[in-house]
């Protein structure tokens, strides 16, 4: 299987005009373009090779939500794939609890999901078992693999320029997919420089890159990094 590269902009660029820019720099195979949801429409309609994702989805189908988007206008819209539980989102109050009832929203729609965990510093500081114990909990409240990518992304790790040891986020995919046997992406502070280190794993399916994914260069080459990874 090759390796995948999911380029989640986060709240960037600021204008649409920036944004169908970007996403025509990034349009390649094996790449999941994640804007957001203003701008969703309009990098669809430039995309000829990447798929395109969503940041973040609720878990009813309509109803009185305000500020809210549903798993079904995200698949109207032609959305393929959609992060759910970002360490940025549960930061600002989702619990495991929400983010499964998301989880099963949005694959119920069709939509597959790409589920981030990770532990934060203070786990890790207690050693690899905290990790495992703390990474096994965040699935337990997942009962559904279908359509599921796990992204493994280390709290410390994310928008730090820190990265986990490449053997340990291998480790820590294994210890994953020995749960949910589904694809395990890394995630934290990756870049041109170090994705090979984790791509070159056979545990680890692909990447999902934040910062470096809003600088075309940078992530065009990480996407030559993954397409000459022999998997
Ligand atoms: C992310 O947003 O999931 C992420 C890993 O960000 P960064 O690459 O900037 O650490």
């Amino acid at each position: 299987m090759k390796k995948i590269i999911i380029a989640n902009w986060k709240m960037n660029p600021s204008t649409e005009g920036e944004a169908v820019k970007l996403a025509k720099a990034e349009d390649e195979k094996n790449v999941v373009i994640v804007p957001p949801f203003p701008f969703l429409k309009s990098v669809k309609n430039v995309l000829r090779n990447a798929s395109l994702g969503a940041q973040d989805v609720f878990y009813e189908k309509e109803g009185a939500y305000t500020g809210e988007v549903s798993p079904v206008m995200l698949e109207k819209l032609g959305v393929a794939y959609v992060i759910v539980g970002h360490s940025e989102r549960r930061r600002l109050g989702e619990d495991d609890a929400m983010i499964a009832k998301k989880v099963r929203a949005a694959m119920d729609t069709g939509l597959k999901v790409i589920l981030c965990v990770g532990e934060p510093l203070n786990v890790r500081r207690k050693g690899k078992r905290a990790v495992d114990v703390f990474i096994k909990k965040q699935l337990s409240y997942i009962k559904n693999k279908k359509n599921l990518i796990i992204a493994y992304e280390p709290v410390w790790a994310i928008g730090t320029g820190k990265n986990a040891d490449p053997d340990d986020a291998a480790r820590v995919a294994e210890v994953i997919r020995k749960k949910l046997p589904v694809p395990v992406l890394y995630g934290g502070s990756t870049n041109s420089r170090n994705a090979k280190s984790f791509l070159e794993k056979k545990e680890i399916a692909g990447l999902l890159v934040g910062g470096a994914s809003i600088d075309p260069r940078e992530f065009g080459k990480m996407v030559t990094i993954a397409r000459h990874i022999r998997s």
